[in-house]
């Protein structure tokens, strides 16, 4: 494993963001209320299991790549356990009488912000490494929800929240779908249906596909069409959004999940088809059942399912590009997804002779954008240090390409590019596979 910090440290000045008029008591009764409620059994016995290893610490991206020690992932959850300590644990009155904990301000939350939102991805590297089996990845995930109960949350995700919970997607009022269809279409000439009252494949969008990326899923529609299935994309639910899951507003994230699978159910589709977009992946396919009450009445799965699916069945087929690539995994679709081995086939079935990353598969670095972390401005700075790792390990494979299965992995690697003024390109698997489509046998 690297562990060389390929960029000098830069000191990361602590910022935080507040939301809404309230009382520091409130907002810490809030958070605190939300820290002791998440403490299942399975919580509880992670945060009492760490032996201080300090294996963690070489696995987080944010650490190795500024040597910072701040940056240590079990480092992050000191308010949390805190909380749990006086709260919840087993000697929790024995420890407020005699004061050998004390309690978390709400300055400690504010700082603890970027702890918990600039400085983690949710990328679960560390989770992979840790010998006690503590999920960190998932304890940060529910230390978001009490900063999200505070109103201490990142304000460009809190703006992002607000955007979701009018429109039904951060990025695009749902009445504005059909216009952006219609040209999306027109520009790539590639029929793409709306709102049709019955078909068998509900087709959803991240934000950034109605935006910047609407080749990816104008690459998608082309691949739909060859295979010949029906299939639409629909008002009702169509933003295969994670705002929610990233904030840490669970009543925001349920809304969206459900809205999808509604959907799906009203049009009588049997699968609803994820873009190439990690997180999303973790909301609709991990947690849905949790949030839809009972078993999903409908298939989720994510696009480099489909297209190792319609390779292997020979509904698609493609030219092979003869070339060497690289690949980056992302880790929402292949550390926490499990999907390693579908990507490499779609990959192979593309011809490339993959050279991988000296850390790949699941113990593949975190670009440094998921988690909301791209979104985040006040995080650019740390991000750009992430990037410089995987930009030397891609150098090192000496690839003619580069690839990826994750449209937000791809943003962020791009913003690294462009801002280090890398002329290499980061590539979809979704489009590459679009773009060399042959007719069937
Ligand atoms: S989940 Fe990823 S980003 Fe967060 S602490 Fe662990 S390794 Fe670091
Ligand atoms: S790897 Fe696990 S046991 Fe070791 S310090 Fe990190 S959280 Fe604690």
């Amino acid at each position: 494993m690297n562990t060389t910090a390929t960029t000098k440290p830069t000191a990361v000045k602590p910022a935080f963001d507040r939301q809404g008029e309230r009382s520091d008591a409130d907002r810490l009764q809030a958070a605190m209320g939300s820290f002791v409620a998440e403490y299942g059994r399975t919580a509880a016995l992670h945060l009492e299991s760490c032996v201080h290893c300090g294996l963690c610490a070489d696995a987080c991206h944010f650490h190795v790549a500024t040597g910072d020690p701040k940056y240590t992932p079990v480092h992050r959850l000191q308010p949390f356990k805190r909380a749990y300590q006086r709260e919840a644990s087993p000697f929790a009155p024995l420890i407020r009488a005699l004061g050998l904990v004390k309690a978390p301000t709400v300055q400690d939350l504010e700082q603890w912000q970027e702890l918990i939102y600039d400085s983690c991805t949710m990328c679960g590297r560390c989770t992979l490494v840790c010998p006690m089996g503590i999920d960190i990845a998932e304890l940060v995930k529910e230390a978001r929800h009490g900063m999200f109960k505070a109103g201490l949350v990142p304000e460009r995700l809190a703006l992002m929240d607000r955007a979701a919970r009018q429109w039904g997607s951060p990025a695009t009022p749902a009445e504005d779908l059909p216009d952006i269809l219609a040209e999306v279409s027109a520009a790539h000439g590639v029929p793409i249906p709306c709102d049709l009252p019955r078909a068998d494949i509900l087709v959803t969008a991240a934000p950034a596909e109605l935006g910047d990326h609407t080749k990816a899923l104008a690459a998608a529609a082309r691949i739909l069409q060859r295979v010949g299935v029906s299939w639409t994309m629909h008002q009702g639910g169509f933003d295969a959004s994670n705002i929610g899951f990233n904030n840490g507003d669970l009543e925001l994230q349920e809304q969206l999940t459900r809205k999808l699978v509604d959907t799906a159910v009203q049009i009588g589709a049997k699968t609803i088809l994820l873009p190439e977009c990690g997180h999303a992946y973790g909301a609709a396919r991990w947690e849905a059942a949790k949030w839809y009450g009972q078993a999903l009445p409908v298939r989720i799965i994510h696009m480099t399912e489909f297209l190792d699916e319609q390779l292997a069945a020979g509904t698609i087929r493609v030219k092979p590009i003869g070339q060497t690539a690289t690949f980056h995994d992302p880790c929402q679709i292949v550390r926490r997804g499990g999907l390693e081995a579908a990507a490499r086939r779609v990959l192979k079935a593309l011809g490339f002779d993959l050279i991988e990353l000296r850390d790949s598969g699941v113990r593949g670095f975190c670009c440094g954008g998921g988690g909301g972390v791209v979104s985040n401005q006040r995080a650019t700075p740390l991000r750009h240090q992430v990037f410089a790792m995987k930009r030397e390990q891609v150098e090192a494979t000496g690839a003619q390409r580069f690839v990826t299965s994750c449209g937000q992995c791809r943003i962020t690697l791009e913003q690294g590019a462009r801002h280090a003024k890398w002329d290499r390109q980061t590539e979809s698997l979704l489009e590459l596979v679009a773009d060399n489509l042959v007719d069937a046998a």
